[in-house]
């Protein structure tokens, strides 16, 4: 018996010494301890030997077994390695293929809204803030219950946003929706963390409604929250001016004006001068000199209630800034429905 156990080793190691590949390595296993294998074979003979020998030969063949199970698994570690070493013939100094970002005419690039978008990005990052992204499908709990939105407010009806799954049967949470607007999240983002926090929030929003020049179905959000024991009004507002002027490349006059909306109190309005006209009045500023740019104010408690914070110990300065309407003062686009147009025409000049 001793012999046979000899013999098999010496071919197992021949074979598993000239196997080139891993699946000719697996094919040698097979052939020595797979379930006919060789050593398997001689194992399932020991139970009918005469007493005298079971013990020695059992033990004998499980030591061969396990002699050429870490061969092998030491020769696949070999082959493996290999397999990844970089040929000696490979020439480091040919050239490679350069990625297709322009076709002929040059054209090739980040669309308009989500180069703002990025600077925006960019420009918060720099002062400390968090960039925090989330679904686009909220719910009746997060777009408007969180938000202080009274049962019957008109916004809730259909038509101001796009209901889905258990809009006739849910409410709360089970009521499903595209979202439409930002808000909602920073909710979801207020009941995971843990203030102080500053964060901003980019993102796609949907009406349910008709569209024209200045309205769109889809259009993008820039959400930015601050929320701390104390933040003063004042501060916010040399927040968005630099933000602005950073945006712009220059100085940019910012008014706020008292404004009403049910997530905020105090609320306002944040306007900029126009600068197409330079505040002297024109079509695109409707001939007031000032653009309506951002809607803000500090977090209503109910807000920060339903985030689980006490209204006695945190308050907040948050804005949301129209994204599309930046693109639009920032590159003189009179119409909307033009980002959403898929006209190469209109977006080859942001190339
Ligand atoms: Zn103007």
């Amino acid at each position: 018996m001793k012999e046979k156990l000899d013999a098999i080793l010496k071919d197992g190691c021949d074979k598993i010494a000239t196997a080139k590949t891993v699946a000719e390595l697996q094919d040698v296993k097979a052939s020595l301890i797979g379930k006919q294998g060789a050593v398997t074979e001689i194992l399932k003979e020991v139970p009918k030997m005469e007493a005298s020998l079971r013990a020695e030969t059992g033990r004998a063949a499980n030591q061969l077994k396990q002699q050429l199970t870490a061969m092998l698994d030491a020769r696949v570690e070999e082959i493996q390695l290999k397999a990844s070493e970089i040929s000696p013939d490979f020439d480091y100094t040919v050239p490679g293929i350069f990625p297709q970002l322009f076709n002929s005419n040059g054209f090739g690039g980040l669309h308009p809204i989500t180069q703002m978008c990025y600077d925006l990005n960019d420009t918060f990052r720099s002062m400390g803030f968090e960039i925090f992204q989330e679904s686009d499908i909220s719910s009746e709990l997060y777009a408007f219950d969180n938000l202080n939105f009274p049962a019957e407010h008109p916004a809730r009806e259909s038509m101001d946003t796009y209901w889905l799954e258990g809009h006739d049967s849910g409410s709360g949470g089970k009521r499903l929706c595209l979202r439409p607007h930002l808000t909602g999240a920073s909710v979801r983002f207020m009941q995971k963390n843990k203030p102080p926090y500053r964060f901003v929030y980019p993102g796609r929003v949907y009406r349910n409604e008709e569209t024209d020049a200045r309205h769109e179905r889809a259009f993008f959000q820039y959400e930015v929250l601050i929320v701390d024991r104390e933040f003063p009004f004042s501060a916010g507002m040399i927040l968005i001016k630099s933000i602005l002027s950073k945006v712009f490349g220059r100085d940019v006059p910012v008014r706020m004006r008292v404004g009403f909306f049910p997530f905020v109190e105090p609320g306002f309005e944040i306007d900029m001068g126009c600068l197409v006209c330079e505040g002297k009045g024109c079509s695109v500023c409707k001939h007031v000199g000032w653009i309506e740019i951002m809607p803000g104010g500090s977090p209503h408690p109910n807000v920060l209630r339903a985030s689980g914070l006490d209204p006695a110990e945190y308050t907040g300065f948050y804005v949301n800034i129209g994204l599309d309407r930046l693109v639009m003062m920032r590159s003189g686009i009179d119409d909307v429905r033009l980002f959403h147009s898929g006209d190469l025409r209109f977006l080859e000049q942001f190339a």
